[in-house]
């Protein structure tokens, strides 16, 4: 190894000088094979979408997450139209482990209001989305309004209705006291986990950015706090080594409020370390040890007493008229367990149970995306929206079909024109593989592609 000026040399790595010099010390003897597993490519992995796999799961098996698999190599993900159904989201595997926080720390059999507060561009929602049950809620929040969006196409693609997409700071949590049963941080943060996957995480670091991450996680944690309910679970994670940015947040958090730290049962085998520093509880996650990369994740239960937020009921959301919502009856499954709200023309489908949640949260927060879109009604016709065909929840039994090959698949998602349905008219499925892709108008002798112009799969992404 040669040290020239800020950095070191590895054969194919070099790492910023005090931060190697910072995690040789963290990891003792093991900082050789760290070092050497920055040489190494990362490991590709996905998580299943549950409800849109129901057959064979490809992939070797991610020990701490049930649906998700590591890929031998990376696809062109951008030219599978699985992908863009939603059928599975791609999703670094050592963040998987946020399963095992909620599965040993929350009773996932009983509906919870859940917040995942960082959540662009979506990989922590659409998981908590396939672990909550039906009857939870799920406010799935970004502050930056670019990756708000992003986070919204995910969301609509992962296919559930019992979720709100926000575009918050988090302070503006703070009002919603007591609220949330859950709550999700996933800190935006230095990335020294990311320098293998991605180099500009490595350009960006330096000793000043990790100060300003830590404050910054102590700003957020302290603004969303008064919105978690007494014994609710706070997930705090970032893809981060330095203990600033970590463990020293979490005894910090424990000087300002009465909590306790949630041990994990994890196996031996998995890799991952166990971190204690005064009573806060980590789960470390290197990539000499484990299969992924950097990570750190710990569970905290809020023990203090909190005041919760009082909804008023002000009528504040619109019902769509009966006219229309009679005909949903068909087109949607439990049909009796939701609500259709009007926003400007569109008719959004939200769960029925948190009706009065919903009105107090709109209140309070910017919402990007409620519930489902399902249609907009065009005089007395409804055109059926993008979000509903890409639904868990769609009766697609009752639309017709049209079963495309790749190439066709690949052409409606780049908004081409297609020549399928010829002689038929009314609005039609797209599916590949049995999943649906989107809509079209059939006119007779052409057709209208409705695939959203803002989500055109361009040639080159990949
Ligand atoms: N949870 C996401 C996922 O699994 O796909 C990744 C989240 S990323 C680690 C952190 C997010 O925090 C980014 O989307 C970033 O825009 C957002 N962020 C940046 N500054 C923030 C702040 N001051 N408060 C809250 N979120 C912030």
């Amino acid at each position: 190894m040669i040290a020239l000026g800020c950095y070191i040399f590895n054969k194919s790595l070099p790492l910023p000088n005090s931060f190697s010099l910072r995690i040789e010390r963290q990891l003792g003897s093991s900082f050789a094979a760290f070092e050497n597993s920055m040489g190494q490519s990362s490991p590709i992995s996905i998580r299943y979408n549950p409800p849109k796999n129901r057959g064979e799961k490809l992939g070797e098996p991610i020990a701490w997450a049930t649906e998700g698999r590591y890929l031998q190599e990376r696809p062109v993900f951008t030219l599978d139209p699985t992908f863009h159904s939603g059928a599975y989201y791609v999703q670094e595997a050592s963040s998987l482990f946020l399963e095992q926080a909620l599965k040993h720390s929350v009773d996932l059999s009983q509906p919870l209001k859940a917040l995942d507060l960082c959540a662009a561009p979506g990989g922590k929602s659409t998981h908590v989305l396939s672990l909550l049950n039906s009857e939870s809620l799920l406010v799935s929040n970004e502050v930056i309004r670019p990756r708000a969006s992003i986070l919204s196409e995910n969301i609509q693609k992962w296919g559930h209705s019992n979720v709100l997409v926000t575009n918050n700071d988090p302070e503006h949590f703070r009002n919603l006291q007591g609220f949330f049963d859950v709550i999700v941080i996933d800190a935006p943060c230095s990335g020294e986990g990311l320098f293998r996957k991605d180099k500009s995480a490595m350009s960006e670091w330096s000793e000043a950015t990790v100060e300003l991450c830590s404050q910054r996680q102590q700003r957020i944690l302290a603004n969303v706090w008064p919105s978690l309910k007494q014994n609710g679970i706070l997930i705090y994670c970032t893809c981060t080594y330095n203990e600033k940015e970590n463990e020293d947040n979490l005894v910090w958090l424990e000087t300002q409020h009465n909590c306790e730290f949630v041990s994990l049962p994890i196996k031996q085998e998995w890799g991952v370390e166990e971190s204690r520093k005064g009573k806060a509880i980590g789960y470390r996650f290197y990539p000499h040890k484990i299969k992924g990369e950097g990570f750190f994740l710990s569970v905290i239960r809020k023990t203090e007493a909190t005041n919760t937020v009082r909804i008023k009921s002000k009528p504040l959301l619109t019902l769509a008229a009966k006219k229309f919502t009679e005909r949903f009856v068909d087109w949607v499954k439990d049909f009796d367990e939701k609500e259709f709200i009007v926003l400007d023309e569109l008719i959004c489908m939200v769960p029925k149970r948190y009706f009065t949640e919903l009105e107090l949260l709109t209140t309070q927060l910017r919402t990007v995306l409620k519930g489902t879109a399902v249609a907009t009604p065009k005089h007395e016709k409804l055109i059926p929206e993008h979000s509903l065909a890409l639904s868990i929840e769609l009766n697609k039994g009752i639309f017709p079909q049209i079963e495309l090959t790749k190439e066709e698949a690949l052409a409606y998602l780049r908004k081409e024109n297609l020549r399928v349905g010829e002689g038929q008219k009314g609005f039609c499925l797209m599916t590949y593989q049995g999943l649906p892709l989107g809509w079209v108008n059939l006119l007779g002798n052409r057709l209208n592609n409705l695939y959203p112009s803002n989500w055109r799969v361009r040639m080159g992404d990949s």
